[in-house]
């Protein structure tokens, strides 16, 4: 029953010494970041009649014919994933059952979500980049680059407009699919293009900010080792499952008084060896949070 297992994982919460929050795709999908059907023709329907993809993901591999097409397509997609706020405020409600925790979030997600919710930067560790972020797509230095003014730039020129942080496409005038020259992001030591921080393929910068932030989060498992921790997993798929979901599998076995917690739908498995220390609820996020906070 999923009302025993929400009194269940509150109680564990309650008594933790340490929170440490898993969080893949399918948490920023509960907070309606969906990539296909409204949210994706709102701001692509010009590209989807030109090139006929329906979805933001499948649009971000398009080989556009010219560069200043590419910034145009990936400016909106930054824009509206990393700069606009989530339609719905799970990760706000997830902040307040943690905030006066001692809690520390290990995520694949680029979306910055954490982060806009209050979520504190030091208590953070974005595995796989960040869309708002530049780096050299060699790369022949090791930093990166925050983005948004440029990015604000270039879907002003495109003929949106911004009202409160949210992208919108104005009643008169036409949007352009393409963004000026001079808004091409180049690479300030050696002039070749720009690409987004993201794990894709070995050229992804791990920069200072990305080893100090796998530092803090070892700090925080070695100062955590052995105590009471609660292990919450949201949304954490079969893509890249060890990154979080073997590794919170492993503390869970290994620290005697570890609890874990597994929150998705469709894919809640736990395996038989922590099965007395575990929770799985199938069943929407956004629900779920709410029950906890409720
Ligand atoms: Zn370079």
């Amino acid at each position: 029953m999923i009302a025993e297992k929400i009194i269940c994982i509150k109680e564990k919460m309650k008594q933790a010494d340490a929170v440490v929050i898993g969080a893949g795709a399918g948490l920023s999908t509960a907070a309606g970041f969906t990539y296909s059907g409204e949210r994706f023709m709102a701001y692509f329907s010009d590209f989807h009649q030109k090139y006929g993809f329906s979805d933001m993901y499948s649009g971000g591999f398009y080989e556009f014919p010219t560069e200043e097409e590419h910034w145009a397509y990936w400016s909106r997609y930054i824009y509206v994933n990393r700069y606009q706020n989530a339609p719905k405020p799970v990760y706000e409600k997830l902040y307040t059952l943690v905030k006066d925790k001692d809690y520390f979030v290990l995520t694949t997600n680029v979306d910055h979500c954490f982060q806009k919710a209050g979520f504190a930067k030091e208590r953070l560790f974005y595995t796989q980049g960040d869309f708002g972020l530049f780096q050299c797509s060699k790369p022949c230095h090791r930093e990166t680059y925050d983005n948004e003014m440029v990015i604000k730039e270039m879907v002003l020129s495109q003929g949106f407009e911004t009202t409160q942080g949210k992208l919108v496409v104005p009643k008169q005038g036409k949007i352009t699919m393409s963004v000026p020259s001079e808004l091409v992001p180049r690479c300030p030591k050696c002039g070749r293009k720009m690409s987004m921080n993201l794990r894709a393929d070995n050229t992804f910068v791990e920069d200072r900010g990305w080893h100090l932030a796998a530092e803090r989060y070892q700090a925080f498992m070695e100062a955590h080792r052995g105590e009471k921790a609660v292990f919450l997993e949201l949304g954490v798929g079969y893509n890249t499952p060890g990154i979080i979901k073997y590794n919170f599998w492993q503390y869970a076995y290994q620290w005697q008084q570890a609890f874990y917690v597994c929150i998705n739908k469709g894919q809640a498995q736990i395996p038989v060896d922590i099965e007395e220390k575990s929770v799985s609820v199938d069943a929407d996020i956004a629900e779920v949070v709410e029950l906890l906070g409720a």
